[in-house]
């Protein structure tokens, strides 16, 4: 169901403008190039940002360099670091309309949507100055009368933080407490599509108590402003999510220093349905899994295979559901699929909808750009009969695209669904434990949902296997990730054992 954009509906909004934060100082990029956002939903200027280049991002790293070699932050007691992220936790919560705000007219994502993600970063910038007290190595006192063994947990030092448009300040969330909770600093980068709602957490850190230097945050394309967070001598580690051919890039780059590389990817992930799952739940959770976010989402459920028995019928009431969501204007609460970010974006996934049916498969549903008068949206659209060895298939659409795949044995659903190079997430959907647990142990994927989909918690790791990723973000372990291990072998007690004989 699409609603047109009424033109009005950002009269009055006036155009935000952005510097960057270098040293805890806002300052304008060397170049003195700007970059301006237009909402991809009303064609206005939204935002209006400092383009950073090299030399900006070089700037940034030395700032960032200067704050961990010599500042106070890695050298504070992590309770001091803690409480410091519960205050940024409760600022980003007061702020949270006006980051929500940010994401929903830079991205085009529906603002209701966007309250939820600011709720969850609130979570997450909760749970990471937790671990951030609990932060600790090991000690071997078994090791001899002479000997003591301590293991200890050094933050690794200076991070770049590269994040994509599609959940801006949720991704984020999702990387920079860690890193600050292990004693890290860093600069980080958002797309220069999407910065404002970050460039806005760089005020709520500074308000928190961050000292000048920790956090840095450029805005720049990739080339510019990005590729030097990934070379440059002076970074310890990047963490990184976006697509995966930027990924394998920023590995090569890392390659040269061998910096730690944390990387987020694609994802192009299945759902598996038996005949005796609860079909209504499922219905449901397949318009949601290939809708939310405009499908613009690593996690998107974007690949159903399902029982031959039941794909024609569960198919109809997919399709039947998905009529009913509404497109739109993401500031109306209503709006469940907002705008796409770019029109070239738009125009990727329109090309890939056209290859499916090219290729043999059916448009069961939409297949087209929806006109709402402005702005660029695409319709909820179902491929039904398609090959595993498709396009539409294999690789990541980042539309509110819907391929649907079937299968007759549980071992074929488990070889379509590892048969392609990602493995973010799948959900398998049966009342039967044995369908789900046996999906569940052989399906290569960082996550699988049992009866449900996109559930998170901040307790939860999350991230890929083969090219969807390396490491993981969230869980227990997210602040260790961020650190180094140094053994300190202490020798006890008067010396026994000579090298040379005496
Ligand atoms: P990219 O991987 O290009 O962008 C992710 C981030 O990396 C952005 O901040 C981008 O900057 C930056 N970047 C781009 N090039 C470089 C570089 N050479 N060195 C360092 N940083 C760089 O994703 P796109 O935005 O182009 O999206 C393309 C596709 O990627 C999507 O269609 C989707 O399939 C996938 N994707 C996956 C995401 C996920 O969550 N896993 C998120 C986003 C995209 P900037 O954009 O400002 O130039």
């Amino acid at each position: 169901m699409s609603m047109m954009i009424r033109p009005e509906a950002l009269t009055g909004y006036k155009t935000r403008e952005f510097k960057m934060l270098i040293d805890g100082q806002w300052v304008a990029g060397q170049e003195g190039k700007v970059i301006d956002r237009l909402s991809p939903a009303h064609g206005v200027t939204v935002s209006r940002y400092q383009s950073a280049t090299k030399p900006d991002a070089e700037r940034a790293i030395a700032a960032a360099r200067r704050a961990f070699d010599t500042g106070p932050w890695p050298r504070m007691a992590g309770a001091e670091r803690s409480r410091i992220l519960l205050k940024a936790a409760d600022l980003i919560e007061g702020r949270k309309d006006e980051l929500a705000m940010l994401d929903t007219i830079e991205s085009g994502k529906p603002i209701s949507q966007a309250k939820g993600e600011m709720d969850g970063a609130v979570d997450i910038w909760r749970y990471a100055a937790a671990l951030t007290r609990d932060l600790h190595g090991e000690s071997y006192n078994t090791l001899g009368d002479g000997t003591l063994g301590v293991v200890l947990r050094e933050a690794i030092g200076v991070v770049s933080i590269i994040t994509p448009w599609n959940f801006p300040f949720l991704i984020v969330s999702q990387k920079l407490p860690f890193a600050l909770g292990a004693g890290c600093t860093a600069v980080v980068k958002p797309s220069e599509m999407t910065s404002g709602s970050t460039l806005v957490l760089g005020e709520i850190l500074m308000e928190a108590g961050v000292p000048a230097g920790v956090v840095n945050i450029i805005v720049g394309t990739g080339p510019d402003a990005g590729a030097p967070m990934t070379t440059h001598h002076d970074v310890d580690m990047i963490s990184f999510t976006g697509s995966t051919v930027v990924g394998k890039l920023t590995m090569s780059n890392a390659a040269q220093t061998l910096k730690k590389v944390s990387l987020e990817l694609g994802g192009k992930n299945p759902q598996i349905v038996f005949p005796d799952a609860d079909l209504d739940a499922f219905v449901d959770a397949a318009v949601f899994g290939a809708y939310f976010n405009a499908g613009e989402c690593c996690n998107a459920g974007s690949r159903l295979i399902m029982h031959k028995s039941i794909a024609g019928d569960v198919v109809s009431r997919i399709a039947e559901l998905s009529r009913n969501v509404k497109v739109g204007d993401p500031l109306n609460p209503e709006t469940k699929v907002g705008a796409i970010i770019s029109a070239q974006h738009l125009g990727k996934i329109e090309n890939y909808v056209r290859g499916a049916a090219d290729g043999g498969a059916s448009v069961a549903l939409g297949g087209e750009a929806a006109d709402l008068g402005m702005g660029q949206f695409m319709t909820p659209t179902i491929l039904t009969g398609v090959l595993p060895e498709m396009a539409v298939a294999r690789e990541e659409v980042f539309g509110p695209v819907l391929s649907v795949l079937t299968f007759d044995s549980l071992d074929e659903s488990i070889s379509i669904a590892n048969s392609i190079d990602y493995g973010l997430s799948a959900s398998v959907w049966s009342s039967n434990m044995d369908n789900c647990l046996a999906v569940g142990r052989r399906v290569r994927a960082g996550t699988v949902w049992m009866n449900t989909f996109m559930d998170g918690a901040s307790e939860l790791p999350f991230g890929g296997y083969r090219q969807s990723g390396l490491g993981r973000e969230l869980g227990r372990h997210a602040v260790e990730d961020y650190t180094e291990t140094k053994t300190l072998n202490m020798h006890v007690g008067p010396r026994t054992a000579w090298w040379v004989p005496r």
